[in-house]
């Protein structure tokens, strides 16, 4: 089999899995980004997450990451709901709703890079999702199925941007795709609709006034100049991303494992003032929601609620 044919059947697999886009990108140092990257860091932008400064090297060209890496393979998986809460409830970040996205995403990669190892052709890689330092909406944008929009999301035409996204490192060559153009073109929705201005000018965000960030990786306080804006967000926000245009194309997915439950689509205000540590550990058993934990989550909740 060529590299070409090759190609095709992964993408082929990848379909049939479950991704709702796959390509393929040579792998290489990532160039300018670096710089881009080492500015935003140098401005302070990631906010608390440190971790974002370690191993930028590896971060920067996935070659030192996994020696011997040839290929990335990139793959988006849609997390947009068929049933979401109503506007008048506490709301959380889609990609949150069901169960945590890690372990999902990680079994499809895995039966992905099996059946090219034991189907198509012996090969030495690695499956990641969210999970090593790698720029994985570049390395969408650069497999050829999105580019990265004004608002720092991976967008997928006529497809949108509520999509997890992951990467398989090969050691061998195969066929390549070319980056996709942008087509924000003067749209700047996303920035307009940031309610703390943490879109600063297009692809900036500064993690700082972030609700994502505040209300999730955030361990501090919330301060009260951005708890005054978070409206109805209790964990997350994707306000950049619900104004955008290109997501009136998105379409429900059809994962069971990333359904909401019903109990967490029945949480009323009240439900939410009146949650004990248990009741929160059985609502989020197996869910990324667990990443604020429950502290994290009453911080979020008196930040959304009027005070008495
Ligand atoms: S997630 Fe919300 S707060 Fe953060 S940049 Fe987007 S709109 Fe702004
Ligand atoms: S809202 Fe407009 S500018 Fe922002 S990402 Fe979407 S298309 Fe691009």
């Amino acid at each position: 089999m060529n590299k070409e044919q090759l190609s095709q059947q992964i993408k082929a697999e990848a379909l049939r899995l479950g991704f709702s886009a796959c390509g393929i990108a040579r792998a290489h140092f990532v160039g300018e980004s670096k710089a881009h990257l080492e500015q935003w860091l140098a401005e302070g932008n990631q906010a608390g997450m440190s971790y974002m400064s370690n191993h930028l090297d590896k971060r920067c060209d996935p070659r030192l990451l996994v020696e011997g890496t040839k290929s990335i393979i990139s793959v988006a998986l849609n997390y947009s709901p068929s049933r979401k809460l109503r506007d008048d409830q506490l709301q959380f970040a889609y990609y949150a709703y069901g169960q945590d996205y890690h372990e999902v995403m990680k079994a499809k990669l895995t039966s992905l890079f099996n059946y090219i190892n034991e189907q198509l052709h012996p090969v030495i890689g690695r499956v990641f999702c969210d999970t090593a330092p790698i720029l994985d909406r570049y390395w969408a944008w650069q497999a050829g199925f999105g580019w990265i929009g004004k608002n720092t999301q991976l967008i997928i035409p006529h497809a949108g941007s509520y999509f997890f996204l992951g990467e398989i490192l090969l050691d061998i060559d195969l066929e390549y795709d070319s980056p996709m153009k942008s087509r924000c073109g003067n749209c700047r929705r996303c920035l307009d609709a940031c309610p703390t201005k943490a879109l600063e000018k297009p692809f900036l965000l500064n993690a700082n006034r972030c609700i994502s960030y505040l209300t999730i990786e955030n361990k501090g306080a919330i301060q009260a100049e951005y708890a005054s804006k978070m409206s109805n967000h209790l964990y997350g926000c994707d306000d950049c991303q619900k104004c955008c245009p290109w997501n009136r194309f998105a379409t429900s997915h059809l994962v069971p494992e990333l359904q909401p439950s019903e109990a967490f689509l029945s949480m009323e205000r009240t439900d939410w003032e009146d949650l004990t540590v248990e009741q929160y550990r059985t609502l989020f058993k197996g869910s990324a929601v667990k990443r604020a934990k429950y502290e994290g989550l009453m911080r979020n909740l008196k930040a959304v609620l009027p005070e008495d």
